[in-house]
């Protein structure tokens, strides 16, 4: 984490290049919003589009894409389709993240009080291994009828994001963390994880430490969610407990989700949904990748920017309630975006 603090980024006059990756379904709509709202405030953030076009079976979009955020540092994205069917297109969007190395996810998952849910005032960080484990994308037919999938846990990852995880609950004022695994079953490859997490867990003496297993957390996590604090996992149980967490502070639209290695950061909605269904309609909740770019303000030093922006949103959710279908309300799409604006104008 003290390395990201001095990623090289394009700066020039005060003004920082980013990657923008705007993927498939709601995605674009949704950096139409952020372009709109960055521009009324005069965020000093000039994005330069790369759009990935998912019918394709190569990878050289998503190699310069790749080469983009390489250059300037960061970037923001949608989510990226991989229509391609042969097996050898893998995952455009585990790619990105194996080949710029972003070995760390973390997920804020904190309630807004504006939104209806069964649990008030829920505060959860999740910290996901990013780019290994289940997936591995190292798949074959050994014999015909015998699939093989690769779960692979090293030694060396499990350090980084585990000394991540605590480091982040040190900085962040942060009381547990709570390793999630299936190590009882899996006992070589999780068995590493938590044993890594456990010895390093000794370093941070004033951090408890304690772990769980998968399912019990999921079940733990819908019943009784305000014991967790900061939570660390593997790729896939990350995949899903995250998913669990949105689910319980009202779903896709809201959270937002950071990449991290320790050269680059890429921002996003936490779920990572492409929302094809509801592309194109006005009604797609925009919040998710508002608060991704207001993350990204954040990290790169933009706090003034930042804090205005999350203002608006915390106005327009928590206040006036204006909220999108998946909500349970009826606003659209520009409702909230409009609700944002007025907010911030009225308040400076
Ligand atoms: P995936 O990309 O994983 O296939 P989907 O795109 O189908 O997932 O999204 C999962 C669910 O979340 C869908 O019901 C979708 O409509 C909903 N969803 C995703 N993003 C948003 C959003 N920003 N606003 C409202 N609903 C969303
Ligand atoms: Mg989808």
């Amino acid at each position: 984490i003290r390395k990201q603090q001095l990623i090289p980024k394009a700066h020039y006059g005060g003004r920082h290049a980013v990657t923008m990756l705007p993927g498939g379904g709601i995605g674009p709509e949704c950096m139409g919003y952020v372009k709109d709202i960055f521009k009324y405030i005069g965020a000093p953030v000039d994005f330069e589009v790369v759009d990935i076009d998912p019918t394709v079976d190569n990878d050289e979009d998503v190699q310069y894409a790749i080469t983009t955020i390489k250059r300037n540092g960061v970037g923001l994205k949608g989510n990226i389709e991989t229509k391609s069917e042969a097996a050898y297109v893998t995952s455009r969007n585990v790619a990105l993240r194996n080949e710029l190395d972003m070995y760390a996810y973390v997920l804020n998952c904190k309630s807004f009080p504006g939104v209806e849910t069964r649990h008030k005032d829920i505060d959860i960080v999740i910290i996901r291994q990013n780019t290994e484990g289940e997936y591995a994308m190292l798949e074959h037919e050994s014999v015909r009828g015998v699939i093989e999938s690769m779960k692979v846990v090293t030694a060396s990852n499990s350090e980084r994001v585990a000394r991540f995880a605590f480091e982040f609950a040190k900085r962040n004022g942060r009381k547990k963390v709570t390793t999630v695994h299936k190590a009882n079953i899996m006992k070589l490859s999780d068995g590493l994880f938590l044993e890594t997490s456990r010895r390093l867990a000794k370093e941070y003496p004033e951090i408890e430490h304690n772990d769980m297993i998968i399912d019990n957390c999921c079940m733990q996590l819908v019943a009784k969610p305000h014991q967790f604090d900061v939570m660390l996992m593997t790729n896939l149980y990350g995949s899903i407990v995250s998913n669990v967490v949105c689910g319980i502070l009202g779903g896709a639209g809201l959270l937002s989700g950071r990449n991290y290695g320790d050269h680059y950061a890429v921002f996003e909605p936490g779920t990572r949904n492409t929302g094809t269904a509801i592309a194109g309609k006005n009604i797609a909740n925009p919040i998710a990748m508002i608060n991704a770019s207001i993350d990204m303000l954040e990290h790169l030093g933009h706090h003034f920017h930042a804090d205005l922006l999350r203002t608006g949103v915390n106005a327009a959710i928590n206040v006036d309630r204006i909220l999108t279908p998946d909500l349970g309300g009826t606003a659209t799409s520009t409702e909230v975006v409009d609700a944002i604006k007025r907010n911030i104008s009225e308040n400076h």
